[in-house]
């Protein structure tokens, strides 16, 4: 589960990103923030894998306060998360296998254990016959797959996407969703900034609406709702 409670962030340059935000989220969810640029969805993503930290309330994510967690601790905690970014991310010098493998050999898993798993990851992105390649060798829609799979090697209860895509044509897009609703489909929770209008308002879902760093509307089955 994830919970804020009267979250206020404001950057040392003085600009207050988020100004008083409430809000629980229960595993197994699927949530779209949207909101116009600027509006504070990314600071409010990166509070949630304790990018940033808030500078008044409390952050709960499975269990751990945000706020009060020590930055030595903050590898252990990312390990129940899963992160993914527009930008992908991914180790440039690394093969696609490597770059998944990471997180599990980080934590000195099992290699036999690894290979299997990584094996799993690659199927439901279906990119097992890439493991071979490099990250340049793929195609934009290929890296986004492969960083989604990266992000749920460990199994982790939360992912949380950053504009997921925002870098991929309309079709490529919408295989990067099919794979985030399986995810979701298996109980993982999904917590994803959009500005894609036409997925939001296709594949209903929550939908919180950030503006001026407040939350403005909530709706269980939501849609876009701006102009932008
Ligand atoms: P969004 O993701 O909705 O576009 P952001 O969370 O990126 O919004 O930004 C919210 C506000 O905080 C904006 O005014 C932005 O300029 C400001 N901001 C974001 N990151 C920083 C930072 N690291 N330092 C100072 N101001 C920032």
């Amino acid at each position: 589960m994830i919970e804020m409670q009267n979250v206020q962030k404001t950057y040392p340059n003085g600009v207050k990103a988020i100004n008083g935000i409430n809000v629980k989220i229960n595993q197994g969810e699927f949530v779209y923030i949207v909101g116009p640029s600027g509006a504070g969805k990314s600071t409010f993503i990166k509070m949630m894998y304790r990018e940033e930290k808030p500078t008044t309330g409390q952050i709960l994510v499975n269990g751990i306060n945000l706020a009060k967690l020590k930055n030595s601790k903050v590898p252990i905690f990312r390990r129940n998360l899963g992160v993914v970014f527009q930008d992908f991310k991914l180790l440039p010098k690394l093969t696609v296998y490597e770059n998944v493998a990471f997180a599990l050999e980080v934590i000195e898993e099992h290699p036999e254990k690894i290979k299997t798993r990584v094996m799993e990851v690659l199927d439901l992105v279906k990119l097992k016959h890439k493991v071979r390649s490099l990250p340049d060798e793929l195609s934009g829609g290929e890296q986004q797959r492969i960083s989604i799979a990266r992000s749920i090697v460990n199994n982790p209860k939360v992912v949380i996407a950053d504009e997921p895509t925002g870098n991929l044509d309309p079709e490529t897009s919408w295989e990067i969703m099919d794979i985030f609703e399986e995810i979701n489909k298996r109980g993982t929770t999904v917590l994803m900034a959009t500005h894609n209008r036409e997925i939001v308002n296709t594949i209903r879902k929550r939908v919180i609406a950030i503006e001026n760093g407040k939350i403005v509307r909530d709706e269980v089955r939501g849609e876009y709702g701006y102009e932008g």
